[in-house]
């Protein structure tokens, strides 16, 4: 199931996608049509529900009829969480091929880097991300899978990792290469606002069987700069909530972008980073596209 966030002029609300991915069940009002028992109006409340959401959401399934579904295109979609109680936990140079054109093969990381991402940042699919020309001039795309924390842990054995995984989601992590030069650790060049796009929306972690088989692509204004698959990880996603869960509890709505693929532009010669203009659209296999153009 595809759970999506959107918008219109009555609220937001959280809904279920169909599969061709333009029609939506608007899951609290249709809920309160067939039981008079309390829904989550939001996805971080939905995702603190845990199983009971899922279950709610199977039960809504059997019951409803296709006349329910409503045309995407009527909502703003907004970021499947559209403010996350807490920054976004990054992985830095994943793909060895992308830490190489980052630097050399020295650059390849022995262990997760990890940096974080300011909860101001996140913008939906189809917003606009700020060319932030007074502060930077180095704007880079970095297309990325997003994995949404579904439970709460801390000490996740590798074994058990995927049990914590609600879903996922596509992410770019649209990055101040200047900034993030400039002071070191990477915070504020990777925290301007709208410089997180993430979405459309996440597909629930059961219909996604191998996350690390699942191919990823960015375009900028149509030219494929990234294309590449998670098969490549360095760490993969059962790594990853186990180093960061070693001493530091995951709570379910976190969001863990899982880092990108070679291509990005500050690895091409002469670099080629991003200007007004310029759509970008991250597609990873089984979950959608992501497009936001920057103003
Ligand atoms: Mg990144």
């Amino acid at each position: 199931m595809k759970f999506v966030t959107v918008k219109d002029q009555s609220g937001e609300f959280i809904g279920v996608v169909d599969e061709s991915g333009t029609r939506v069940l608007p899951l609290k009002k249709a809920w309160e049509e067939i039981e008079n028992t309390p829904f989550p109006d939001t996805m971080l409340q939905a995702i603190d529900l845990g199983d009971e959401f899922i279950e709610k959401v199977h039960k809504l399934m059997e019951k409803v009829n296709i006349d329910s579904f409503l045309s995407l295109d009527q909502y703003t979609i907004l970021a499947p969480i559209p403010t996350p109680r807490k920054n976004i936990y990054c992985v830095g140079k994943n793909y060895a091929k992308h830490a190489i054109e980052m630097g050399s093969k020295e650059d390849i990381p022995e262990h997760p880097i990890i940096f974080t991402k300011s909860p101001t940042t996140v913008v939906g699919c189809g917003a606009e991300v700020l060319n932030h020309q007074q502060v930077t001039s180095e704007l880079d795309y970095e297309g990325e899978l997003a994995v949404i924390i579904g439970k709460k842990g801390r000490g996740i054995s590798r074994e058990d990792a995927l049990d914590y995984v609600f879903g996922y989601t596509i992410l770019n992590d649209v990055t101040a290469r200047d900034l993030q030069a400039q002071h070191k650790q990477y915070f504020i060049g990777k925290s301007l606002d709208t410089t997180c796009p993430m979405g459309p929306w996440i597909v629930h972690s059961s219909e996604i069987e191998k996350p690390h088989n699942l191919n990823i692509e960015t375009k900028i204004n149509g030219e494929v700069r990234q294309s590449s698959n998670t098969e490549n990880f360095i760490f993969p996603i059962e790594e990853i909530i186990h180093v960061l869960s070693k001493g530091m509890t995951l709570e379910p709505g976190d969001i863990i972008a899982t880092g990108t693929p070679e291509g990005v532009g500050k690895g091409f010669k002469p670099p080629r980073f991003l200007k007004s203009g310029d759509v970008m659209t991250v597609t990873i296999e089984q979950i959608g596209t992501l497009t936001n153009t920057i103003s």
